[in-house]
């Protein structure tokens, strides 16, 4: 499978990091792991058709990671209007409450009352076959007004484990559902250790407590990339800072 880095960066966007957003790809599966705001524009600039994303996975209810989802749908819907084609149903992956917070936001920017849209939303614990992937979520600990979660993706005896954002403060749970990945991608958003996110030097231990193979550091400001580095610089061979249109193929 691939993983393309179409997000970067945090809730501040940048020329070169937009906020979080992930595409794996395996075949014709397309799964596309959290869609912050400009989201739909880093697809448009990759030539990836909206059309064929077979299923989204949001970690969590942070705007960065969760704000393009609505606007993703209705472009979905309207075209399919114009268009007079068949609806495609959409399944969204997420944690507790995602249906009752799309809804949310769907009465407030998407008030029509009468177009149903062809959705399924799938909450919390789960695990399903996504195409030729097979995805299984667990619980992780972000901030504690709401619920968030993680996503392990396996095709033929490999795995790629996104975390999302995460609190400094991970239970043994987190570290079995994270070990021996192939791939982790995981945030390193925090300069100091802290409740909300993760340091790099906190990665990497983790990495190397869960034999983790190879990791991609992520949701990164710019004028932190060079902080980011200097610790990938001790662990050259396990970790790399994730670039806005970076491919990685585990
Ligand atoms: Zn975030
Ligand atoms: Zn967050």
């Amino acid at each position: 499978m691939r993983l393309t880095i179409l997000g970067s960066g945090g809730m501040m966007p940048t020329k070169n990091r937009y906020p979080a957003a992930y595409l794996v790809e395996e075949g014709d599966t397309k799964l596309l792991l959290d869609c912050g705001h400009l989201t739909l524009a880093r697809l448009i600039e990759r030539d990836i058709n909206m059309h064929d994303i077979t299923a989204v996975g949001i970690t969590h209810f942070h705007a960065d990671h969760f704000s393009n989802l609505l606007p993703l749908m209705q472009a979905l819907w309207v075209d399919d209007m114009i268009l007079q084609k068949e609806h495609k149903r959409l399944t969204v992956f997420g944690p507790s409450t995602l249906e009752e917070r799309f809804n949310k936001l769907r009465e407030v920017m998407w008030p029509e009352p009468n177009e149903s849209y062809g959705v399924e939303f799938v909450e919390g614990i789960v695990n399903r076959k996504v195409g030729s992937l097979v995805l299984d979520t667990f619980d992780v600990q972000h901030v504690p007004w709401f619920s968030s979660v993680g996503y392990k993706v396996s095709t033929g005896g490999l795995s790629l484990v996104y975390t999302g954002d995460l609190s400094g403060e991970q239970g043994k749970e987190f570290e079995d559902n994270v070990r021996g990945a192939d791939l982790l991608l995981i945030e390193a958003g925090a300069v100091q250790p802290s409740k909300t996110h993760l340091t790099a030097e906190q990665a990497a231990q983790l990495a190397q407590r869960c034999s983790i193979k190879r990791v991609v550091l992520t949701h990164v400001r710019d004028d932190q990339a060079a902080r980011v580095k200097a610790v990938i610089a001790k662990y050259p061979d396990l970790m790399t800072l994730a670039e806005d249109g970076m491919m990685v193929d585990v």
